[in-house]
C-alpha cells in the first residue's frame, strides 16, 4: 500500500506515545537521538511538537514540501512544523475557534525560527486578500526590523530575541491574513550600556556603524569602527563570523519600507545618540562636584537634535528630589548616564512595535479568527541568575500552569465528547509556586515592591531579610540562613533559592532593588519631554513628570502583562512546539545526551508524555483508521459502506483486538497499547 512515510522517516518512533517504554527518559533521548542523526529533527508527543535545532539547513522548508502538507492529518507523513501550522490553520477554519501557537525552549534551541517558519507557511499558502495583497510580506518584514532592534548576540545564540513576543495573526471568512498585532515583553535594556565578555549590544548599532553610508554617518557625526564606543566595547566582541552587519543593514532599511515607515531619520538620530551618551565622560570637581569632561560628546548629542544641549549637560550631572538640588557624585552620574541611555532604548523599541502594529492593522472590516504565535524564552539558569532569570523563570511557572491547565482539560475534553469513561493523572501542579512568587501581599514580588517603597534605609540584603521573615517554612524557598546547612550544593548570604517545576536555581539578590525601581530620575525625564526628535517626545511624557504618582515597578509591570497573556493565551486552542538545543557549540550533528536530558527535564516532556499516555497511547478519527487499515479485511476491502464505527468493529474484530486493547468513542477509536498499532501497521506493510 502507498504511503506518504518512507523507511528513513520510520526511524525510532514518530510519536513518542507509540514508545513501548514510555516512562523511561533513556528510551525518550535515545528516540530523539536517532532520528536526529538522520536529519528528522521533529517528533511529536500526541499533537505537541518537539524540535531539534540541526544547526544546518535541511532541504524540508521548500514551497513544495509546504505543500505536501496542506490539508493531511500528523500520521500521514512525517512530524514537521509546516503540519502543525496547517492543522492549527484548519482547526481555525473548521472549528471557527482562536488558535494559538506556543513555541518554547531555552536560547538557541529554535524557537524563533520556528516561528518564523510558521509565519512563512502562512504568507505562502493561504489565499491573499486584495485590499490587504502586501499584508503577508508586512508580517515577514516585520522580524528583520525587530531582530535588528531586539536581537543580539549572546554566547548562546548568535541571534538571541532579547524580549518576548506574542503575534497575533488575524484571518478574514476566506482564511486569507489580513491582519496581525504584536506584544513585546521585557526587553533585556541592561544590554545597551553593558554586555559580557563574548556578547554584544543589539544589532542594530553595528549594522548602522557598518552598513550607513559616509553621508549618513558624518550627518550623525558617527565613526565606523565600533571599538570607538564605549557602549560597544564591552563584549570586546564588535564583529559576527555567521552574519554580516552591512548586508543585514540593508534588509533592516528595506524592511522598513515595505512596512511603511517614514521615520528613519529619526530612529536613527536615537541610536547614534545612546552612543554619543555612552561616550560621555565626567570629572570629578574640587568640591565633589561632577562635571563632564566630553564637551564634544555633549555637542554631538545636540547636534543630531535629540535633546537640547545645554540643559541635558547640567541636567545629568544633578539630581532634584523634592525640590532639593543635589549635585551627584561619580558614580551616579555615570549610572544616571546610563539610567538614560537605557530609558531611550527602551521606550523606542516599544514605540517601534506601536508602529509596526499600526502597520500590520487591520484595515477592512474586522478579523474573524486568529492564530497567536507566542515566542517566548524558556526556563534559564545561568552561572549567576539575577532579577532578570527571576522574571523569565516565573514566567515559564505560568506558562507550564496554563499547559497543564489546558492539556488535562483538553483531554478530559475529548474523553468527554467521545463518550468515554476518565482516568484521572497524578500530576504536578505548580501553583504553589505561582504563589509564592506572584501571592499579593506576601508573595517575591509584593515583597520587593514593598522593599522599595519603604522609607529609609533600604537595601538588596533587607530585602533577602524580608523574605526570609515572611517565607520561612515554604517548601520551595530557601536561603543559606534557612537552610542552615542542610541543602547539597552550598549557598551565598546574598541568594535565595527557588525550587522550580524543572528544577533549582539560586537568585543572587544583587541589584534586584534597583532592576524593580527601575527609575530615571526626573530632571533627565523633563529634559527627554523637551526634546526635538517626535519620537523622543512621544515617548517621554509631559504627564509622567507632573504625575507625582509613582509608576508600577518593573515586576509587578511583568507580572500584570503575563497575567493578560495567560487570558490570551486561555481563550484560545493551544498548540505547542518544544524547542531543543542539541548542544552547546551550536554545531550540526552533535547530540550532547547531558544537555539534552535538562531541557527534557526543564520542558516536562516526560510529563507530558505521561499524560497524553495514562489513559490510550493513540485515537484516530473511523474515517482516517477504516482508510488506513481497511486493506486487512475483506468486509471493509474496497469499501465500507456502513456506518463508520460499525465498519470500524468489523476491521478491529477481523483484526483480533481484545476488549481492553481499544475503546470506540462517538467519532475516535482509542487504543491503549502501542504495540496493537504497530501489530496493525506490520501487517499493513507486509501486503
Ligand atoms: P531561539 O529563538 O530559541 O533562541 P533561534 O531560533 O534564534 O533560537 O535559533 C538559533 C540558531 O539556530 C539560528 O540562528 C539558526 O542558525 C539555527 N536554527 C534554528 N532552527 C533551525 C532550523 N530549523 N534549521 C536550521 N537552522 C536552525
Ligand atoms: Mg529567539
Amino acid at each position: 500500500m502507498e504511503s506518504s512515510l518512507t523507511a528513513r522517516d520510520r526511524v525510532g518512533v514518530q510519536d513518542f506515545v507509540l514508545l513501548e517504554n514510555y516512562n523511561s527518559e533513556a528510551a525518550f533521548i535515545e528516540n530523539l537521538r536517532r532520528r536526529f542523526g538522520e536529519n528528522l529533527i521533529y517528533t511529536y508527543i500526541g499533537s505537541v511538537l518537539v524540535s531539534v535545532n540541526p544547526y544546518k539547513e535541511l532541504e524540508i522548508y521548500s514551497k513544495q514540501q509546504m505543500e505536501r502538507y496542506r490539508g493531511v492529518s500528523f500520521y500521514e507523513i512525517s512530524p514537521h512544523i509546516y503540519a502543525v501550522s496547517d492543522n492549527t490553520y484548519r482547526a481555525m477554519r473548521t472549528e471557527r475557534k482562536d488558535q494559538c501557537i506556543l513555541i518554547s525552549g531555552e536560547s538557541g534551541a529554535g524557537k524563533t525560527e520556528a516561528s518564523k517558519k510558521i509565519l512563512l507557511y502562512y504568507a505562502v499558502t493561504c489565499p491573499t486578500n486584495d485590499h490587504m495583497a502586501t499584508l503577508g510580506d508586512r508580517l515577514l518584514q516585520s522580524n528583520p526590523v525587530l531582530e535588528a532592534f531586539g536581537n543580539a548576540k549572546t554566547l548562546r545564540n548568535d541571534n538571541s530575541s532579547r524580549f518576548g513576543k506574542y503575534m497575533d495573526v488575524q484571518f478574514d471568512f476566506r482564511g486569507a491574513p489580513v491582519g496581525g498585532h504584536i506584544l513585546n515583553y521585557l526587553l533585556e535594556k541592561s544590554r545597551v550600556v553593558h554586555q559580557n565578555h563574548g556578547e554584544r549590544n543589539f544589532h542594530i548599532f553595528y549594522q548602522l556603524l557598518d552598513g550607513g553610508d559616509n553621508d549618513l554617518l558624518t550627518t550623525l557625526d558617527l565613526e565606523r569602527k565600533p571599538q570607538n564606543y564605549h557602549y560597544l566595547v564591552k563584549g570586546n566582541c564588535p564583529r559576527l563570523s555567521s552574519v554580516s552587519d552591512k548586508n543585514n543593514w540593508k534588509v533592516v532599511m528595506k524592511a522598513l519600507s515595505v512596512i511603511g515607515f517614514t521615520e528613519e531619520e529619526k530612529l536613527l538620530n536615537i541610536i547614534a545618540s545612546v552612543l554619543h551618551l555612552g561616550n560621555t565622560q565626567f570629572g570629578e570637581g574640587e568640591e565633589g562636584e561632577t562635571y563632564i569632561t566630553t564637551e564634544t560628546q555633549i555637542t554631538n548629542l545636540a547636534k543630531v537634535r535629540t535633546v537640547p544641549l545645554v540643559l541635558l549637560g547640567v541636567q545629568i550631572c544633578k539630581n532634584t528630589c523634592k525640590k532639593m538640588i543635589s549635585p551627584l557624585d561619580f558614580e551616579q552620574a555615570v549610572s544616571a548616564r546610563d539610567a538614560l541611555a537605557k530609558a531611550v532604548y527602551g521606550r523606542t523599541f516599544t514605540w517601534l512595535v506601536e508602529k509596526i502594529n499600526q502597520s500590520l492593522a487591520l484595515k477592512v472590516g474586522k478579523g474573524c479568527s486568529v492564530i497567536g504565535l507566542l515566542d517566548i524564552y524558556g526556563f534559564e539558569v545561568l552561572q549567576h541568575n539575577s532579577f532578570e532569570q527571576f522574571c523569565i523563570n516565573y514566567c515559564n511557572e505560568k506558562l507550564q500552569q496554563l499547559f497543564i491547565e489546558l492539556t488535562l482539560r483538553s483531554e478530559q475534553e475529548e474523553y468527554e465528547t467521545e463518550g468515554i469513561a476518565w482516568e484521572t493523572v497524578q500530576y504536578f501542579d505548580n501553583k504553589i509556586i505561582c504563589d509564592l512568587i506572584e501571592e499579593k501581599h506576601k508573595g517575591i514580588i509584593s515583597i520587593l515592591d514593598e522593599e522599595c517603597l519603604r522609607p529609609g534605609e533600604t537595601c538588596d540584603v533587607s530585602f533577602l531579610e524580608k523574605l526570609e521573615d515572611t517565607l520561612g517554612g515554604h517548601p520551595h524557598f530557601v536561603t543559606h540562613k534557612l537552610a542552615n546547612g542542610k541543602t547539597r550544593r552550598v549557598m551565598s548570604r546574598e541568594e535565595f533559592r527557588l525550587l522550580h517545576y524543572a528544577g533549582e536555581v539560586n537568585y543572587n539578590i544583587n541589584g534586584f532593588l534597583d532592576k524593580n525601581n527601575d527609575l530615571l530620575n526626573r530632571n533627565l525625564k523633563e529634559v527627554m519631554c523637551q526634546s526635538d526628535n517626535q519620537i523622543l517626545s512621544h515617548c517621554f511624557r509631559r504627564e509622567e513628570v507632573i504625575d507625582q504618582k509613582r509608576p508600577e515597578m518593573a515586576a509587578t509591570q511583568f507580572k500584570n502583562s503575563l497575567t493578560k497573556l495567560m487570558e490570551i493565551l486561555m481563550s484560545k486552542e493551544p498548540s505547542y512546539v518544544r524547542c531543543i538545543k542539541p548542544n552547546d557549540a551550536k554545531q550540526p550533528g552533535r547530540f550532547d545526551e547531558v544537555l539534552v536530558r535538562h531541557q527534557v527535564k526543564y520542558l516536562g516532556l516526560m510529563e507530558n508524555l505521561r499524560v497524553r499516555r495514562a489513559g490510550f497511547a493513540y485515537r484516530r478519527r473511523f474515517e482516517a483508521f477504516l482508510q488506513r487499515y481497511k486493506p486487512l479485511c475483506p468486509e471493509t476491502w474496497p469499501n465500507w459502506h456502513g456506518r463508520l464505527a460499525d465498519g470500524v468493529s468489523a476491521l478491529v474484530n477481523h483484526l483480533g483486538y481484545k476488549a481492553e486493547e481499544y475503546k470506540l468513542g462517538r467519532s475516535k477509536i482509542f487504543i491503549r497499547f502501542p504495540k496493537t498499532l504497530f501489530t496493525t501497521e506490520d501487517a499493513l506493510e507486509a501486503k
